[in-house]
């Protein structure tokens, strides 16, 4: 019994270790990435569930590793917010989404242009000099600050609003738009939620995939947008794949939504294809 032990011991050590080099190694990569630039930006139509419009596209990283291929946004973005990596990386986002902005605006001139909804991390928020950053970004793009929303995970908003709320006030004054992104998931009471610094609230998809199953969810989920519309919230449901949710989100009262109902995340010249409703390639 105790060489058992002893081996499942030495097993647990050398996957332990292994693990340790397979995260050392992706830090490396990620590293090298960045002074590559060996990313990219795609982008979901949020789209008006009524007429299947996009109002605006959220712009979602990619990062393509030379072994592995593209890996997707979960198994980078906490490493690179633990390493700092976050901020050369946000920062390119930003510049590439709200250079993607221009374009569409340019393509569709004064009316009917869709904003560009960027995910900004609690690290960004907290780099000095942010909110310059982001307004250098939209005035060296020309892109009107009404074109551009910020979407802040609520667990993010609750962790440490001070500093984070006041930049993102300051960014609200300069007429960007601020989003509550994954909200269900974190636990804002009332009074929180009515001072927060923002103007969207998106339903995270934990919760939009489940209102044709459950008449609890649905009920949960009502609340939601009822409260949203009394704290004068816009909203957006996220994760819209079937006709039923989007049939039930409508009915009450949501009307903008994305999912894979309307679109996967696209790559810009599908992006734009996609705003002048020409069939995809
Ligand atoms: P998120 O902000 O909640 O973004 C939505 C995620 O849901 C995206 O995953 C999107 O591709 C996926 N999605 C959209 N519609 C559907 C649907 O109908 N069904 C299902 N099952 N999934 C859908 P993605 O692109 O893998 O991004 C994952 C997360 O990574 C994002 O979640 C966001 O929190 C984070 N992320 C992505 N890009 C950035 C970035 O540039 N900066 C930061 N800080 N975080 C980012
Ligand atoms: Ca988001
Ligand atoms: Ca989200
Ligand atoms: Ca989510």
């Amino acid at each position: 019994a105790k060489g058992a032990g002893k081996g499942r011991w030495c097993r647990y050590q050398s996957e332990l270790h292994t693990a340790i080099v397979e995260r050392l190694e992706l830090r490396a990569a990620l590293t090298e990435a960045v002074e590559k630039l060996s990313f990219s930006v795609e982008y979901q139509p949020i789209v008006d569930m009524r007429t299947g419009v996009a109002v605006g596209f959220e712009a979602l990283a990619r990062w393509h590793h030379p072994a592995r291929g593209p890996v997707p946004p979960e198994q980078f973005i906490g490493l690179a917010e633990e390493t700092g990596l976050i901020e050369p990386i946000g920062d390119w986002v930003l510049r590439q989404a709200v250079g993607a902005a221009a374009r569409w605006h340019a393509d569709r001139g004064e009316r009917g242009t869709p904003y560009v909804s960027i995910n900004v991390s609690a690290r960004q928020l907290r780099t000095p000099g942010f909110v310059a950053t982001v307004r250098a970004a939209l005035a060296a793009a020309d892109v009107p600050p009404d074109r551009v929303m910020l979407e802040i995970t609520e667990s993010l908003l609750l962790r440490d609003e001070e500093p984070v709320w006041s930049e993102l006030s300051e960014l609200r004054a300069h007429g960007l738009r601020v989003a509550i992104d994954d909200f269900g998931t974190g636990f804002s009471s009332l009074s929180y939620l009515q001072q927060m610094p923002a103007d969207v609230l998106k339903i995270d998809r934990s919760f939009t995939e489940t209102v044709a199953s459950s008449r609890r969810q649905r009920l949960l989920v009502e609340g939601i947008i009822r409260l949203a519309g009394t704290l004068g919230l816009d909203i957006i449901a996220e994760g819209v794949e079937t006709e039923a949710v989007r049939t039930i989100l409508l009915d009450m009262g949501c009307s903008s939504g994305q999912g894979y109902l309307f679109s996967r995340p696209l790559r810009d010249p599908d992006a734009l294809r996609w705003l002048r409703g020409d069939p995809p390639p």
